[in-house]
């Protein structure tokens, strides 16, 4: 963490890393997931949307080099042609195929003008022996993390959001990758109807004691295009206000050791399909204030460690 900064962002790590500015490119593999496939279940995750999470990617795109390019004109405007990139494989589940499919895909990634690495956000039952194997070779080649939405250590809310793996295979998954050394990072959702402030400390200080190397924190978002959507418009719940979230974000930055990554401070929901919480479509006023929060409370990455 570098002096007066509250946590360790993704921008500060791909500094050190690559000496310069990086930005992540999402791309869409065409992938798809055991969770909607019907391979575990044909509905997914309940808060997933029917673009796997990948609601950004400009869908019209079939190949990835085109998705990249996409991409890049798009930000040409902000960041010269010349900024390096990492290739963010975000949408479904993406080591979901044979090695040679996903080194076709990933190579095709590398291959693209800039692109120094790979971020694959994948499920844990989807890294079978052979897959990490693959990823590690990569690993030796290129920048590369693998992305796992675990979203929280509690069961029933496993069940309830239909995540279809036990909390036994995220850390089988995890200890493979850590013996191989690929880096890794777990994503956490907050603001579950049946999770107490209690439950989502209890997961932020369960994976702070993992091998991982960053988190990524979002807000519970009720998208119109994910099952959530019309669970929710049947019965509503609340959900965090946006005091709740932060005061709850800076709780778990606290827990967190000051070497994880945070990749993430909130997610992106699709403004166009988001039902609740619509304070969430502000995200920048939502930094600004976490920020200021942060600060005004003296609270820093890793400040709690110790005391629990
Ligand atoms: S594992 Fe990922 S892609 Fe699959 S249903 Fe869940 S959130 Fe969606």
């Amino acid at each position: 963490m570098m002096q007066n900064e509250r946590f360790y962002s993704l921008n500060q790590f791909l500094r050190k890393r690559h000496g310069e500015k990086v930005i992540k490119l999402s791309v869409d593999g065409g992938f798809t997931c055991p969770n909607r496939d019907g391979h575990l279940s044909s509905k997914g995750c309940i808060f997933c949307s029917e673009k796997g999470s990948g609601d950004f990617i400009p869908a019209d795109k079939k190949s990835i080099t085109a998705q990249l390019e996409s991409s890049v004109n798009m930000l040409s405007n902000k960041w010269p042609n010349s900024t390096k990139y990492i290739a963010y494989f975000q949408s479904y589940s993406n080591t979901y195929a044979p090695v040679s499919v996903l080194k076709a895909k990933y190579e095709e990634a590398l291959s693209f003008p800039n692109v120094v690495g790979i971020a694959i956000a994948t499920r844990p039952d989807c890294l079978d022996d052979f897959v990490i194997e693959y990823l590690e070779t990569l690993s030796h080649q290129t920048h590369l993390w693998v992305e796992l939405g675990l979203q929280s250590i509690n069961e029933s809310t496993a069940k309830w959001i239909n995540r279809g793996y036990a909390l036994e295979s995220f850390d089988k998954a995890l200890h493979k990758l850590s013996l191989k050394n690929i880096e890794t990072v777990v994503h956490l959702i907050l603001g579950f109807p049946s999770e107490t402030l209690l439950d989502m400390l209890s997961t932020a200080r369960y994976v702070s004691k993992l091998p991982l190397q960053g988190v990524k924190l979002h807000m519970l978002h009720v998208l119109d295009n994910a099952p959530l959507g019309s669970f929710y418009l049947k019965n509503p719940f609340d959900l965090l206000s946006k005091e709740e979230y932060i005061f709850t974000v800076g709780e778990i930055l606290s827990l967190l050791p000051p070497h994880f990554v945070i990749h993430r401070l909130t997610g992106d929901g699709d403004a166009k399909h988001l039902l609740a919480p619509l304070w969430t479509k502000n995200k920048k006023q939502l930094l600004n204030d976490l920020h200021y929060y942060l600060k005004a409370n003296n609270i820093y990455q890793g400040k709690s460690l110790n005391i629990y």
